[in-house]
């Protein structure tokens, strides 16, 4: 550890960092910290203070840090091939095997898998194959989208304007015109707290339905959304909400995109959300699990029915005109094969489903009696805690965030939770790998933080 070292000042002098207040960093008055290393729950940074990683990153490190399969299997690829491109029907074997083990574990109707670096350029892929396959399906007007609001989709031109949280569009002139938003299915911020949840998910359905209506159904072609709304606050679905989605999807011809970045290999106890919640999507974004971070990796499944479009298209057009330099780079494919190897070796889905849930439970136990605790929710190995100023109303506060001072003293407590940008919310999204004692360390710290955050 080097503390007299100038690379605090490099850091503030040089570097702009993602989702981060770069005017209050640049003078010295935003937190600046180095990560030295990790294992398998637990990171250590450069003070050489250890601390429990409950949020995995960014939902992503599933494995858990310091996989020495998955560094050993990069380093070998590194070393005998470290790049060659996957254009006009180039692969690695790493590339290559690491689509056919994708697809033995995508749901049955799925068929090809395009690779790319991250979760938002796979969904700008996957705009563009929509927008391909309806020009060469003879439906050119069939070209507009419809996400959430509170969906997160990543943070390009177009991903970004999929993403419906207001701090992703303001002042950046999105969203663009093609991409409208619907109702979020938070079930807790329900328009009428008498509704049920099955009454909120046909609520959904019909506002869904409205607004294809007014835009005209042969204008619409997907509907994008996550299985559980991730950054926006982590919100499982309510009951029956998928089914609600679907019919209405199926009667005006609209393909389904399943962003599954975070839920994608495990992250709710199954191997994908989709099957999980009974979804038939037509295309599934796959990125975080794929690798577990190990090294940036993304993808696009796409259907039989958007193969037999996209097949028809070259037949037509001749080579598809989308590539990336680094799509199926090998040492990210080599970090996928080693990655998908251990989330099976180790039973991951099944730690995720039962450590997840004793996630919950613990923290229900520990605050889920706490006058400003107005929800915990989660699915899996996801858990959030909203907070309220008021159980009865759910109202929350105007200008100041609990969830930011909560999630201070959780950290100086030595354990990261995160607290949502768009809500009074803290949430986990530990490793897949989180033992039950961890679990307990989470909720336990995290009651503490919050009685001490209200004073009691
Ligand atoms: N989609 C979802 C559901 C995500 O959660 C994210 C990132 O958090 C993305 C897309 C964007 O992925 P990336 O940050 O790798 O571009």
């Amino acid at each position: 550890m080097l503390k007299n070292d100038p690379l605090e000042q490099w850091d503030r002098d040089t570097f702009l960092h993602p989702s981060t207040h770069w005017a209050d960093f640049a003078r010295g008055k935003a937190v600046h910290r180095i990560i030295s290393s990790g294992e398998g729950s637990h990171i250590v940074d450069r003070e050489g203070k250890r601390l429990l990683d409950a949020f995995a990153g960014l939902y992503c490190v599933n494995v858990g840090y310091g996989r020495t399969e998955i560094a050993d299997a990069i380093a070998a690829q590194a070393k005998e091939l470290a790049y060659y491109h996957s254009y006009v029907g180039h692969g690695t074997e790493a590339s290559v095997t690491l689509a056919k083990m994708i697809l033995d574990r995508a749901p049955d109707h799925m068929s090809r898998v395009y690779f790319g670096l991250g979760g938002s350029d796979a969904n700008e892929t996957n705009i563009k194959l929509i927008w391909y396959m309806n020009n060469i399906l003879g439906r050119p007007e069939k070209k507009k989208i419809i996400s959430r609001w509170r969906g997160y989709h990543g943070s390009g031109l177009m991903s970004g304007s999929l993403t419906g949280l207001a701090a992703f569009h303001n002042a950046f002139d999105l969203p663009l015109v093609p991409i409208l938003h619907t109702e979020a299915p938070y079930y807790y911020r329900r328009p009428d707290v008498s509704m049920s949840e099955e009454a909120f998910s046909a609520y959904c359905a019909s506002e869904l339905e409205k607004m294809i209506l007014k835009e005209g159904p042969e204008t619409i072609a997907a509907f994008w959304g996550e299985p559980v709304l991730g950054t926006g606050g982590i919100v499982p679905p309510p009951k029956g909400y998928w089914a609600a989605i679907q019919e209405v999807l199926n009667k005006y011809d609209i393909l389904l995109v399943a962003d599954e970045v975070v839920t994608g290999f495990g992250r709710l106890g199954s191997m994908f959300g989709s099957e999980h919640y009974g979804m038939k999507p037509d295309i599934i974004t796959i990125a975080k699990g794929l690798t577990s971070a190990y090294a940036p990796l993304s993808g696009s499944i796409v259907s039989k029915k958007v193969w037999a479009a996209l097949e028809q298209g070259t037949d037509e057009m001749g080579p598809i005109g989308h590539g990336w330099t680094y799509s199926a780079h090998p040492i990210g494919a080599a970090a996928g094969v080693a990655n998908l190897k251990l989330v099976d070796d180790l039973g991951l889905l099944e730690n995720a489903a039962t450590v997840g849930a004793h996630l919950r439970k613990a923290m229900s136990d520990a605050i889920g009696d706490h006058p400003n605790v107005g929800d915990i929710r989660g699915e899996g190995m996801l858990c959030a805690v909203e907070l309220v100023s008021d159980r009865e109303t759910r109202a929350g506060w105007d200008d100041q965030k609990p969830a930011v001072t909560a999630v201070a003293r959780l950290l100086a407590d030595g354990v990261i939770g995160r607290a949502m940008p768009h809500s009074d919310t803290i949430g986990f999204a530990p490793p897949l790998c989180l033992t039950k004692a961890e679990a307990e360390e989470v909720a336990e710290k995290t009651a503490k933080a919050i009685k001490g955050t209200f004073g009691s």
